[in-house]
């Protein structure tokens, strides 16, 4: 790895606050060693919630726009990482039987193609080695995110093809495109195992007497990274979005040195790949280092 040309990272994302849940503590991992990381947030979380009830109050309901630029300003510093908003509008997350129609104009409801653009502009001029994006079906059911993981597929397949948005800059082929497996069944299990051990209240058997097996990625992961040192900085980068999580919630209740000991990694899918690396890997820039120029 040389100064002049680093190994980089990008990160897609939905709203601002997902980057600090999923893969947060790889990032800081990562510019921790030097590989520069960027975060492109596809919305600008417009239509979420307040989900702090410290800040429940209608003042801050009306500055919400605003409050989620200035706490995705907090993450990233926190993170160490860039950041880059793509500038669609959240789509919400309807809710309800039927499902109301999504809000006209919003991320979901542009075609693929087009909500691609900015996102290969964004590879094209940052080069990164590697994506990271969420699963086909999002990781979690929110229209916003599954369109998040339709433009990472595209944009990762046109970027480095010349003929494809020939406006938006030199071609650029990423390496290695991964998918979040954040919330797999083996991991939820194995920490609610270890809360009930140490006599801890664990906030997961709900979550893990509802859970469709049928519908578990635990044997989808190839890729586990090891970065419990810096769970810490994943934490801190999610407080900062101080309107999107109750900082008494279920995110914080499983105690920091049960996670480091039971689960230290962050776990991924490699679902694209340009070079040759061995399953399974601990580094996302496994087959890639070799690559880059030593001075
Ligand atoms: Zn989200």
């Amino acid at each position: 790895m040389t100064d002049a040309d680093p190994l980089r990272l990008l990160a897609v994302h939905a709203h601002p606050d997902d980057e600090s849940s999923k893969g947060a503590a790889t990032m800081a991992k990562y510019v921790a060693e030097g590989v520069q990381v960027m975060v492109a947030t596809c919305t600008g979380g417009e239509r979420g919630s307040v989900l702090n009830p410290a800040l429940d109050r209608p003042e801050i309901w009306e500055r919400l726009p605003q409050l989620r630029v200035e706490e995705m300003a907090r993450a990233r510093e926190i993170l160490g990482v860039q950041q880059e908003f793509l500038g669609f509008v959240d789509s919400g997350l309807p809710e309800g039987d039927p499902l109301p129609p999504l809000p006209e104009g919003c991320f979901a409801l542009v075609p693929t193609e087009e909500a691609a653009a900015p996102l290969v502009e964004i590879i094209r001029r940052f080069r990164p080695h590697v994506v990271l994006t969420y699963d086909e079906r999002g990781g979690y059911p929110h229209p916003d995110h599954i369109k998040t993981h339709d433009i990472s597929v595209v944009a990762f397949e046109a970027a480095g093809d010349p003929e494809r948005y020939p406006d938006l800059g030199e071609p650029w082929q990423p390496s290695k495109l991964y998918y979040h497996m954040t919330f797999t069944l083996t991991r939820v299990r194995a920490l609610h195992e270890a809360m009930v051990e140490v006599g801890a209240d664990s906030p997961y058997a709900e979550w893990l007497a509802n859970w469709d097996p049928e519908r578990d990625m635990s044997s989808r992961v190839t890729t586990r990274v090891p970065c419990a040192e810096y769970f810490p900085v994943r934490d801190a980068a999610l407080i900062a979005h101080a309107t999107q999580i109750d900082p008494n919630g279920r995110w914080f209740a499983c105690p920091m040195d049960v996670q480091q000991r039971v689960w230290p990694t962050e776990d991924y899918e490699l679902a694209r790949s340009v070079v040759d690396s061995t399953l399974p890997e601990d580094d996302l820039f496994a087959g890639i280092r070799s690559e880059v120029p030593v001075p």
